[in-house]
């Protein structure tokens, strides 16, 4: 709503009967400072676009609320209009005007009251407190509500990162996001709400000597996370402090020692704190663009900076330990032991062969949805692990193994409901004729059976295997993995039962570039190899998209003419869906059904059981007859043990009803254009591929010749630890930085990544 010149005179003497110098006041809103010429002052505020009668009437409320329960401190209490209501309305010049008329409290607010003593820092934890117990009793429905300094909003800011123009602020301001997703907002729903101030910032509150003596705008107030009320006066009133997480916890104790803080609200304080910070500068970032000349909008802005760039240096753990300090309370109880000592350790009693990803390893402590946090709670997005499906730790699949653990536990060579439960769900997601399932413990067993399942249906031993594919790591099956025997410490394809076809990739090899006619015709590279058999067939095994082999989308037409000479040749077909399997490349819920073809097998694993060692194998009627019809006994210990089968199911159950397959689709198609979009500015990238949250980054060293960009790669995915995104490399160059996380992350996280892949490289570029 505009205001006219003289419109606010005259609504102030049309509805309070005051006529005085007005004098508009800087400041977010239209807002006037009021002089009557017998000298009483006070704020005339005219209402903004979207500021209701009923955001009025609660603003009144708030103020009043405190008014009983803050008596010595001053408050903008409400003027009633003549008619005796809170809110003043009057068309002038054609234009409607509304507002309402405050007491103007006079004072010297925080920021202008020189450095703070210990003692003022008390006072305002306590005087905060209080501040929570007034507006706890307000209950109104415009209350719930947010705005754009909703802290619990806060994510919302961060697309502005992307107009900072400095890398190294950038990157600061990236890590106060990551912080504040992952380590505050997921724990938001669970803790206290109320009403709150929401703005007791350096200029919302006045001071005298030691005390709080003054509250104003209660503009922002909202239902929220009480915290946030404290993490808010935090974020303004350690600006100016030499030791800012030591000034603030006589505050958080002070607070405390009136109104009890949880561990829980405790561990969220600071990556709240943070939050906010860097919406704060996001804000100013765009309205840099947008408002230049609005002074007033910017005098945090250079503290908030400053403050945020100290705040990144600090581990989380230090940070919540230091602000609880004075309230006695444990935060992040169950703490780990650290990187060092474990690492060492770990060198002493286990072998060497157990790599460690990263050339500095990286320590987990806890994990959680998309995100892992090290033994200092700094968090990481997992954009890598593919196991951790539905999200890390999702209460409803660690619900479910608890209970059946607590109930039973038992072997297949009895009859329990968990089984046939499972192996009922799992066929039902398959094509009709997959409808015998075994349930066992490891891709590596799954694959095991599927290799038996085809000698014995077949009488035959020849396996057709792609170039580049692991399908575990027995002894049989390094047999038929090309990636372990042509890779580091193979020594070559050890069995003739092992056939190797081309990796059927449309970016590199034989028939790059051509379409749906390189998917038949690297379909049918696997009939030739066929025809070069001197033994009979006994199948081929595929995964449906290549993982290990670098991300592979394999062109259209690529398994339909393969499975048909596969058919031909008297072979059965094994899909390995250990990698791309439950919903991950998002159109479809199997790898298969993207090339319109139904397997003799399935085989399945790693997310399956979210992290619980879970895997199952899926076949026809008559293949499990075949395999029953030796007249050996299949039983494995725990394979399709009870709680395996809660487990497995309940992974299911949070897919379907999470729908994320659906959010597999629509992350990862944002993903994989926003990284599609950064090949214009970094020729280091020469393709990226994929579906749904199955994605490849290959990053070449020319884009003509396809020289492998093999240790840019490495320093890339090094680079995105650092910076708290987890990748990794791989392919036959290990040029290939595979992204495929659980199916939790979120459009956000996906803009995040790209936007620090994007300054990552060009880091490396300037190199
Ligand atoms: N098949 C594929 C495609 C895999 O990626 C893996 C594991 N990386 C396996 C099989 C073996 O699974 P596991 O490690 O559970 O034995």
């Amino acid at each position: 709503m505009k205001s006219t010149d003289g419109g606010p005179a005259e609504l102030l003497s049309a509805e309070y009967g005051i006529n005085g110098a007005l004098s508009r006041l800087g400041g977010e809103g239209d807002n006037y400072l009021v002089t009557t010429p017998d000298g009483e002052q006070y704020v005339l505020k005219l209402c903004v676009e979207g500021q209701t009668s009923e955001l009025l009437e609660l603003e009144h409320l708030a103020i009043e609320a405190l008014a009983r329960d803050l008596d010595d401190v001053a408050l903008p209490r409400t003027v009633l209009t003549r008619r005796g209501s809170v809110e003043a309305a009057r068309t002038v010049d054609g234009i409607a005007l509304r507002g309402r008329l405050l007491r103007f409290v006079d004072g010297t607010a925080w920021c202008e009251a020189g450095p703070a003593t210990s003692g003022r820092r008390r006072d305002a934890g306590r005087c905060l407190a209080r501040v929570t117990s007034a507006l706890a009793g307000v209950e109104h429905p415009a209350a719930r509500r947010s705005h754009r300094w909703d802290l619990t909003a806060a994510e919302t800011q961060r697309v502005h990162v992307a107009l900072v123009d400095d890398a190294t602020r950038r990157r600061v301001l990236e890590q106060a996001y990551l912080l504040f997703v992952a380590g505050a907002l997921p724990r938001l729903d669970a803790l206290p709400h109320s009403l709150i101030h929401g703005d007791l910032n350096d200029e919302n509150m006045l001071v005298a000597d030691e005390h709080v003596v003054g509250l104003l705008d209660l503009g922002d107030c909202l239902y929220n996370p009480t915290i946030c009320e404290l993490a808010i006066a935090l974020s303004y009133l350690l600006l100016d402090e030499p030791d800012p997480l030591e000034a603030g916890a006589e505050i958080v104790a002070a607070y405390h020692e009136q109104s009890p803080l949880s561990a829980a609200e405790l561990e969220v304080l600071f990556p709240l704190i943070c939050g906010r910070l860097a919406a704060s500068v996001s804000i100013a970032a765009e309205r840099h663009r947008t408002h230049p000349e609005r002074e007033a909008w910017f005098v945090t802005e250079a503290r908030a900076w400053a403050a945020l760039e100290r705040y990144t240096r600090i581990d989380p753990l230090t940070a919540a330990d230091t602000l609880a300090g004075g309230t006695g309370v444990t935060v992040f109880e169950d703490r780990a032991a650290s990187r060092e000592n474990v690492l060492e350790r770990r060198r002493r009693h286990l072998p060497s062969a157990l790599s460690l990803t990263y050339r500095e390893p990286v320590k987990f402590a806890r994990g959680s949805r998309q995100f892992l946090f090290d033994e200092l709670e700094r968090p990481h997005l997992d954009l890598y692990n593919n196991v951790c499906h539905v999200g890390h730790c999702h209460p409803r699949v660690v619900e479910a193994g608890t209970r059946q653990m607590r109930r039973l536990n038992t072997n297949t060579r009895y009859l329990y409901d968990q089984l046939v439960e499972y192996g009922e769900r799992l066929c039902a997601l398959l094509p009709a004729r997959l409808e015998r399932c075994f349930v066992v413990n490891s891709g590596t067993e799954a694959n095991e059976l599927a290799l038996r399942l085809a000698r014995a249906h077949t009488g035959s031993r020849e396996m057709l295997v792609v170039d580049g594919a692991y399908h575990g790591h027995t002894t049989t099956m390094v047999d038929l993995s090309p990636y372990k025997f042509m890779g580091p410490g193979g020594s070559g394809r050890a069995e003739d039962w092992v056939h190797v076809v081309p990796i059927p990739d449309g970016y590199r090899g034989k028939f790059k570039g051509q379409g749906r006619d390189a998917g038949v015709a690297y379909g049918d590279e696997v009939g030739r190899i066929i025809s070069s058999l001197k033994r009979p067939l006994a199948g081929f095994i595929t995964e449906s998209l290549p993982s290990c082999g670098g991300q592979i989308v394999p062109p259209d037409g690529y398994l339909e003419t393969a499975f048909n000479h596969v058919r031909a040749g008297g072979g059965i077909c094994i899909a390995d869906e250990v990698q791309v399997g439950f919903g991950r490349v998002g159109e479809k819920f199997w790898g298969f059904e993207l090339q319109d073809v139904i397997p003799d097998v399935v085989v399945l694993g790693k997310p399956i059981g979210n992290g619980h060692p879970l895997a199952a194998v899926i076949t026809t009627n008559e293949i499990a007859e075949s395999f029953s019809g030796t007249g050996m006994e299949f039983f494995s210990t725990f394979g399709g043990n009870p709680v395996s089968c809660a487990i497995g199911t309940a992974v299911l159950d949070v897919l379907r009803d999470e729908r994320l397959q659906e959010n597999a689709l629509r992350v990862g198609t944002r993903l994989r254009e926003g990284l599609r979009g950064l090949m214009a500015r970094h020729p280091l990238i020469g393709d990226v591929r994929g579906v749904g949250l199955f994605l490849g980054i290959e990053l070449v060293r020319d884009r003509a010749t396809l020289e492998p960009a093999t240790e840019e790669a490495a320093r890339v995915i090094d680079e995105l630890r650092r910076r708290g995104i987890l990748t990794g490399t791989d392919g036959p160059h290990r040029n290939v930085i595979k992204i495929k996380g659980p199916l939790v992350l979120t459009e956000s996280d996906a803009d995040m990544a790209v936007r620090v892949i994007d300054d990552v490289l060009s880091g490396l570029e300037a190199d």
